[in-house]
C-alpha cells in the first residue's frame, strides 16, 4: 500500500452545539480521484473547510504527505500543496481575470513559467481571454468557475479540492469544467471532489465516500457504489 497523500482520522467539526462532522476517517492515495457525496447538510462542506483550514476541527488528525496539518491556515496549506475551489467559486471580484491568476501563483517564484501558464489557461478558456483585463465579478457563473479552477491550479497543488464545481452551471459548462479536471488528473493530480451530482462524481472518481448526517455511511470503489441499491435509490434517483 502506498502512503496516503491525505489521511484524516477521527475528524469532528462543531458549530456551537451542532455536530456537523462526526468521527470521520478518509484517506486519498497519491494520484487518486476520490469523491465525497451526500445529501444537503450531510457535512461535506464542513469536512472540506476543516481540511483546508477555514474552520477549526474540534477533534481529529489530518496528515498531508506524512505531516500533521491540523489547524494550519489556508494560505499555509496552499504552500504545502493543497488548493481548494470553494462552493460559490470565491474569485476576487474586483481584480481582473489575469490578476486572479497571478494571485493563485503567489507562492511561486518561477515567474516566467507563471506567465506561460497564465497564457495556457487563457488559450484553453477563450471566454477568459476575451475578458482578461476585466474585473472577475463581471464574468458569468461558468466563467467564474473556470477562473477559480485555473487560479487554484496556478499554485501547482499536489491535492486539488473542489466543492460543488457543477453547481448552478449549464450542462455545456459542466462538461467543459470536467474535461479540464479530467486532463489535470490524467497528468497525475490528486483530487478530492464534493459533488451534489453523484452520478457525475462517481463517473469521474475511482473511489467514493458517502456521507450521511455527519458520518461516513459507505465507502468503496465508485463502480461498486454505483451498483449499491441504497446509493442508487438515495443518490442516483433510480
Ligand atoms: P450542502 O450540500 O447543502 O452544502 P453539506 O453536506 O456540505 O451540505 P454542511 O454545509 O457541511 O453540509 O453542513 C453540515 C451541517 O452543519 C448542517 O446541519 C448545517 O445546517 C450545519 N451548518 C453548516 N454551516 C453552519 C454554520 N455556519 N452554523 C451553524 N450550522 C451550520
Amino acid at each position: 500500500m502506498p502512503e496516503a497523500l491525505l489521511q484524516i482520522r477521527g475528524l469532528n467539526v462543531h458549530y456551537g452545539a451542532i455536530a456537523a462532522v462526526k468521527s470521520l476517517d478518509l484517506h486519498i492515495n497519491p494520484g487518486e480521484r476520490v469523491t465525497l457525496i451526500g445529501a444537503n447538510g450531510a457535512g461535506k462542506t464542513s469536512t472540506l473547510k476543516a481540511l483546508t483550514g477555514l474552520l477549526p476541527a474540534s477533534a481529529g488528525e489530518i496528515h498531508f504527505a506524512g505531516r500533521s496539518i491540523a489547524g494550519r491556515a489556508a494560505h499555509e496549506l496552499l504552500r504545502e500543496g493543497i488548493a481548494m475551489v470553494p462552493e460559490g467559486r470565491g474569485v476576487f471580484a474586483r481584480m481582473s481575470v489575469v490578476e486572479n491568476l497571478h494571485a493563485g501563483a503567489f507562492c511561486r517564484s518561477d515567474h516566467d513559467q507563471v506567465e506561460q501558464e497564465i497564457e495556457h489557461w487563457l488559450e484553453l478558456f477563450p471566454h477568459l481571454k476575451r475578458r482578461a483585463r476585466q474585473p472577475a465579478g463581471l464574468l458569468s457563473g461558468g466563467e467564474q468557475q473556470m477562473l477559480a479552477l485555473a487560479r487554484a491550479l496556478m499554485s501547482r497543488p499536489r491535492l486539488l479540492v473542489l466543492d460543488e464545481p457543477s453547481m448552478g452551471l449549464a450542462p455545456i459548462m459542466v462538461e467543459k469544467i470536467f474535461d479540464v479536471i479530467d486532463q489535470v488528473c490524467d497528468s497525475g493530480m490528486t483530487l478530492l471532489l464534493v459533488e451534489q451530482n453523484a452520478r457525475l462524481a462517481l463517473q469521474v472518481c475511482q473511489r467514493a465516500y458517502v456521507m450521511d448526517s455527519g458520518r461516513i455511511s459507505l465507502e468503496g470503489p465508485s463502480a461498486d457504489l454505483r451498483d449499491d441499491p441504497h446509493v442508487r435509490a438515495a443518490y442516483l434517483g433510480e
